[in-house]
């Protein structure tokens, strides 16, 4: 593709995506490089990326990599002035003529390769994916068999397949099960939800995850989603109706909130201090905040204390928007990772645990651990494995 073509291609993009059309209204303040976890480390911040648009250069940014440090953390888009839809936008069109161009780093292009072939990123059979049902000692019920449920349980693929994130699947349907839950699995039917895929700029794939999940969930009768992934709850939310499904979706957060008072009769007592991370997805993109807090609060025993960068602000884990398969380029571009420093941040205010509720958060934490020289020191656990050990005590 020339220059031109891809100029072409991009605004061709960004116009089907909502109020991209405020892509004209930047007025270069620089808010968005100034937020940006990888603003030091970027030749192109999402400023300068529109303003290479503008000047017709957009290969000097593609060459560049920039378009493949954003985590997708959202920052900037929350706190640009023009409101410019950068994280959906603007870095993931760019995203896309990179993957045109055929030059992804290339983990990239095999966790998409991967996701295009076998419905997951992990390059493993779709039939392995309710394997951990067999790892647990009490009956996780299949959708296929059940037919109908209150709550379809949306594990995810790092919530299928990764050997950590598996064990927070198990916490939170172990919750379920003790509460008496009328809740269900799609198992070996269930596929990639598609955040990623989206943010990455492969729209192509995403479409056809959407089409081929909405078939699935069409076939059964449930009532609610219920999710510990924060981007399948952000792409079930707020990008799945786009393509006509509706259904309410609920965050694991916000359903052990909801649980509350039956929680509160059946915990024990801890004896941690803890502190709690404000994943993108969860926090800054969809405005739960509270609900983690009170959850934790409720827990008899457990100390809470706040890192200085919480809520809205937030610091990434860096594995969003394909970070999480992008571990080699991002060592090459940067010194310190976003989750090495957050971990740090949870250390120096006395934390025990780490507590999160985004299933990609606990291995990037658990690597930033090693790598600090933190672990021992502090441990990272989801909410739901908090809440379980709070029962089971
Ligand atoms: S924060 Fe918004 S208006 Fe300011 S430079 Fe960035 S994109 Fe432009
Ligand atoms: S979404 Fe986050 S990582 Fe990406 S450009 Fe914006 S601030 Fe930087």
């Amino acid at each position: 593709m020339d220059v031109e073509e891809m100029l072409e291609t991009y605004f061709e993009r960004i116009g089907e995506i909502p109020n991209s059309d405020r892509f004209i209204q930047c007025i270069q303040c620089g808010t968005c490089g100034g937020s940006c976890p990888y603003g030091m480390g970027t030749l192109f911040t999402p400023r300068r990326m529109i303003l290479a648009v503008r000047a017709g250069i957009v290969d000097e940014v593609l060459s560049s990599g920039a378009q493949w440090l954003c985590t997708s953390c959202f920052t900037c888009s929350l706190r640009c002035p023009s409101q410019i839809p950068i994280t959906d936008a603007i870095i993931p069109a760019l995203r896309e003529l990179s993957l045109l161009e055929g030059n992804p780093p290339e983990e990239l292009a095999a966790a998409l390769m991967n996701i295009a072939r076998y419905g997951n990123s992990f390059r493993e059979s779709p039939r392995k994916r309710d394997k951990w049902i067999k790892e647990v000692d009490f009956e996780v019920p299949l959708i296929s068999k059940k037919k109908k449920a209150e709550y379809l349980f949306v594990t995810e693929c790092f919530g299928a397949y990764h050997r950590r994130c598996k064990e927070i699947t198990k916490a939170f349907a172990k919750v379920m099960h003790i509460l008496g839950v009328d809740f269900a699995i799609l198992g070996n039917e269930e596929r990639c939800i598609g955040d990623l895929v989206r943010l990455c700029g492969e729209f192509g794939l995403f479409e056809d995850l959407v089409e081929k999940n909405i078939r699935v969930f069409e076939k059964y009768e449930f009532d609610k989603i219920v999710t510990h992934d924060a981007h399948a709850y952000n792409a079930l939310l707020r990008e799945y109706p786009k393509f006509g499904f509706e259904k309410e979706v609920v965050h694991h957060t916000q359903f052990l909130y909801n649980e509350l008072e039956k929680l509160k009769e059946l915990f024990g007592k801890l004896d941690y201090t803890v502190t709690y991370h404000d994943s993108c997805y969860v926090g800054r993109r969809n405005g739960i905040y509270e609900e983690p807090r009170e959850v934790l609060k409720a827990i008899p025993g457990v100390k809470f204390v706040e890192m200085r960068r919480i809520k809205e602000n937030a610091l990434c884990c860096g594995g969003g928007g394909g970070g999480v398969w992008l571990d080699s380029f991002i060592k090459e571009h940067i010194k310190e990772r976003p989750a090495e420093s957050r971990v740090k941040e949870a250390a120096s205010v006395g934390a025990e645990v780490l507590v999160t509720a985004c299933t990609l958060d606990v291995p990037m934490f658990e690597d930033a651990l090693k790598v600090t020289g933190l672990e021992g020191q502090l441990e990272v656990k989801d909410i739901s494995e908090i809440v379980l050990e709070a029962i089971e005590s």
